[in-house]
């Protein structure tokens, strides 16, 4: 019965993304910026699977000399060096990752810029769409209808 489950599961997951939806505004908004808006959003809502292995920051490749006089580093460029900077809790770290890794740990951190890009932008189309909604909600109510409109949002 796995075929009924996993349609009972993308059920379940569309009734909470529409459930979610609706309640994410109090009064969605109309016109053709709020349905670019909704379309973009279902779009990235669409992609939006967490990469578990995705990786925080960027990764950088530069070459150190390691200061030994009769190392063949002492005359070229230095020993390629692969660094992963990264904040935890507001505070930098710069881990060196082996660089013959590089080409297995470059995807990880693009998956995460990427991630990271896109719930940024669901944001501020959310955000958006409750200035949309806010905006057509006092154009089409009396001002002595909303007295907390200017204490409201900005
Ligand atoms: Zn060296």
């Amino acid at each position: 019965m796995k075929p009924k489950t996993c349609v009972h599961g993308i059920v379940f997951t569309l009734f909470c993304l529409y459930y979610y939806y609706q309640m994410i505004l109090p009064h969605p908004p109309s016109g053709p910026d709020a349905v670019r808006l909704r379309r973009r959003k279902r779009l990235l809502l669409a992609k939006l699977g967490i990469p578990a292995g995705a990786l925080p920051g960027s990764l950088v490749l530069t070459h150190r000399r390691c200061g030994k006089a009769n190392c063949h580093c002492a005359e070229g460029a230095g020993h390629p060096l692969c660094l992963l900077t990264f904040m935890v809790d507001g505070k930098k770290h710069v881990e060196s990752v082996p660089a013959d890794w590089m080409d297995a740990v470059r995807p990880a951190v693009e998956a995460g810029r990427t991630f990271k890009d896109a719930v940024a932008e669901l944001f501020a189309i959310n955000a958006q769409l409750l200035v949309l909604g806010r905006n057509q909600r006092s154009r089409l109510r009396p001002r002595s209808d909303s007295p907390s409109r200017s204490g409201g949002l900005p």
